[in-house]
């Protein structure tokens, strides 16, 4: 399958090109046929899988075909946290680069004038998490009368997060008329549920379920003492001569006093968690995707849907305390069919946890050497 053979519009298939998307993966030719005839859509794939360009593709292509010339947002894409929030609004940004489409992110944590600015000045697609929104909403900011396509990414993270009054109230505001798209890594019962409420007569389509971590990423697991893991993060990052890695921790305090500790090292590290300022969040965030810091750290809440592109190494510090965490954690590397490594840390207390993962996965993870 090629995104030619998709019936994809020049301007979309030249922006393709120009960042190196030769072909659709599995969720995307699965899933754009779907959505450009017009119907509501379950997409359930694992992280890593495109779930983005499938969503974000067909929509671009609609509103450049689409006659309606109306100044409003046509498209409103809600997503759990703001570092995913910004990441759709660059796919937009790329997959629409020729295109005259305008598109803006909103989130909290930050003023929001620039925000209402870029409303006022006319857009078509907003990327949104759903508390600014509300907000926005509830002072008359913005309106969502004319929304044809509304799309919950990482549904299931959105629902964890405890999102689901404020999607509901946003969902009020929103035409009955119009096509949904539901994004989601896991499809547990309660999620479909409330799927089910808000979409009509939805095509499901799904490739390989979460329990399958990416074959492409080599796992290993290292059995150590809480107290001998910084030692053992610092060997590792020497030894396999680490450019760039993902390290998890369990606790907001425990990802700064190692940072401290592996600064004091002369590793260049920062951490990213609830309790930091989008600031300094998004400032950790560019300096690791730009390369001049090696090492992130961050709690679940913040790595979700953070996309770095060719991630080599995700380090489970911690092990998570569910094992579909964990298939997501490692989700980071290894992504669109790239290689990658996992490693993870087990101390004594974390044994438990290690079972419930290994059975999820259903294979034992190699030791580490
Ligand atoms: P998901 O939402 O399923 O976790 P993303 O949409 O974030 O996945 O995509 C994961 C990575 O794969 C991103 O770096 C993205 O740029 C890349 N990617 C997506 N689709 C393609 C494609 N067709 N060809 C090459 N890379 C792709
Ligand atoms: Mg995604």
């Amino acid at each position: 399958m090629t995104f030619e053979e998709l019936g994809l519009i020049d301007p979309i298939q030249k922006a393709l090109k120009a960042i190196k998307f030769d072909q659709p993966t599995a969720i995307q030719s699965q899933a754009i046929p779907v959505i450009l005839s017009g119907r509501d859509l379950i997409g359930c794939a694992q992280t890593g899988t495109g779930k983005t360009a499938a969503f974000a593709i067909p929509i671009i292509q609609h509103l450049c075909e689409s006659t309606n010339t109306d100044k409003a947002i046509k498209a409103l894409v809600l997503a759990p946290t703001r570092e995913l929030s910004i990441q759709i609004g660059e796919s937009f940004s790329l997959f629409g680069k020729f295109t005259k489409l305008k598109h803006s992110v909103i989130f909290g944590g930050v003023s929001q004038s620039k925000q209402v600015d870029a409303i006022k000045a006319g857009l078509d697609i907003v990327i949104a998490t759903p508390g600014r929104l509300l907000d926005l909403m509830n002072q008359g900011l913005i309106k969502l009368n004319k929304v044809e396509y509304l799309v919950l990414d990482e549904a299931d993270n959105m629902l964890d997060m405890g999102f689901i009054h404020d999607i509901k109230r946003i969902l009020k505001q929103v035409p009955e008329k119009r096509q949904t798209l539901f994004l989601s890594a896991t499809m547990p019962a309660p999620i479909r549920k409330f799927a089910s409420t808000i979409l009509q007569n939805p095509e499901e389509v799904s490739v390989s379920p979460v329990s399958s971590t990416a074959e492409t990423v080599k796992q290993s697991i290292y059995f150590v003492e809480k107290v001998e893991k910084s030692d053992l993060l610092l060997k590792l990052v020497k030894r396999m001569n680490m450019q760039q890695s993902l390290v998890f921790s369990r606790t907001k305090h425990g990802a700064d006093r190692l940072a401290k500790k592996l600064t004091k090292k002369g590793i260049t590290v920062a951490s990213i968690h609830g309790n930091k300022s989008q600031n300094a969040r998004q400032k950790a965030l560019g300096d690791f995707k730009a390369g001049t810091i090696s090492m992130l750290i961050a709690t679940d809440i913040a790595a979700r849907g953070i996309d770095i592109q060719e991630l080599p190494y995700v380090i489970n510090y911690d092990l998570p305390a569910d094992a579909e965490t964990y298939v997501h954690r490692i989700g980071r590397t290894g992504r669109a069919g790239r290689g990658g490594v996992a490693m993870s840390f087990c101390s004594p207390e974390e044994q438990s946890v290690l079972k419930s993962i290994q059975k999820l996965i259903g294979f034992q993870i190699e030791k580490g050497a």
